[in-house]
């Protein structure tokens, strides 16, 4: 079902053909590794990213270096394993709102990436977990937007702020985030509006929205079909307003998903969540390790 598992399998059969061979040398490695760079490629990870990878595995493998008595094949999986942890992990978590102590998540992301449904499920994950969430609606430019947050809303039994007449998202923005913090909110979350390209009145009116409600974490919203484009928009993104960490849709459709990976890359922010559907509860936290354990099957 996941978009990566295509990526995952041919991973480990690169590995195991590896293994199977009788006599672990330079070719064998070498064979192993272009197969790995293929399928990442394939998948479209940023090209940079596979270099460096295949670059440090061969470092850390030095077959030469590797005395007789050394397991050349665990040691050649494991660095398989941790580059790719690598390449998903930025090395420094993300900043973790703490329930009931208010903290203002802004969402951010390009039009039809999947933000607003991801701002519903976010603030309905952790209202069962006792939260108190609260939604507000900062996206004036597309008709529709706020209705659309009000159903999901009002669905899923969450407060929530906006305006059919405001033009103004950064009033409604500060509007909503002050209500919210009187009625003791603890987890304020501003959907933005996205747009259909990378405006620059978008990125204006995000940074601006972002200095009127200075907060705490800025999420950055990515469809796990975007290809190869994913690096360039993510940095895009990332340069505009101070992005904390990543949340990948969509991961339950036939996209190849690599460019998942290289988002991570450009905002160096990790991926906390992603998405596996349209419904509600489609929606699982992200950890590196198992993540790629699985892929890798
Ligand atoms: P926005 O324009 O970025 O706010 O995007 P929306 O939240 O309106 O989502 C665009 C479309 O993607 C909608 O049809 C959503 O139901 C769908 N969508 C969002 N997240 C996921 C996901 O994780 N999986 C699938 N299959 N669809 C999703």
């Amino acid at each position: 079902k996941m978009v990566l598992a295509q990526l995952g399998g041919s991973i480990s059969r690169a590995l195991q053909q590896m293994s199977n061979a009788t006599i672990i040398d330079e070719k064998v490695l070498n064979d192993c590794l272009n197969d790995i760079t293929r399928a990442l490629l394939q998948s479209d990870v940023q090209f940079k990213l596979v270099r460096d990878m295949q670059t440090n595995i061969k470092n850390i493998v030095n077959l030469d270096d590797l005395a007789a008595g050394h397991n050349k094949r665990r040691i050649i999986q494991q660095a398989v394993f941790n580059e790719l942890c690598k390449i998903l992990d930025p090395g420094k978590p993300s900043f973790t709102p703490k329930k009931a102590k208010t903290s203002v998540v802004m969402f951010v992301g390009l039009q039809g990436s999947g933000k607003t449904t991801t701002c519903t499920k976010y603030a309905y994950y952790h209202q069962k977990k006792g939260w108190k969430p609260a939604l507000v609606c900062a996206d004036t430019f597309r008709a529709g937007a706020f209705d659309q947050l009000k159903q999901n809303a009002t669905k899923a039994k969450i407060p929530f702020y906006g305006s059919y007449m405001e033009s103004d998202p950064v009033k409604i923005a500060v509007e909503g985030v002050d209500r919210f913090k009187k009625e003791n909110c603890d987890l304020i979350i501003v959907d933005t509006s996205g747009r259909h390209k990378q405006e620059a009145a978008l990125f204006e009116e995000m940074r601006q929205v972002s200095e009127a409600t200075k907060p705490d974490l800025v999420i950055f919203v990515m469809d796990s079909s975007i290809g190869q484009a994913a690096f360039d928009q993510a940095q895009a993104f990332k340069q505009s307003v101070a992005v904390g960490a990543v949340i990948i849709t969509k991961m339950d459709g036939h996209a190849k998903g690599g460019g998942a990976l290289s988002a991570v890359a450009a905002t160096k922010s990790p991926v906390i969540f992603i998405g596996t559907g349209e419904h509600m509860d489609e929606f699982e936290v992200f950890d590196v390790k198992p993540f790629v354990s699985r892929l890798l099957g």
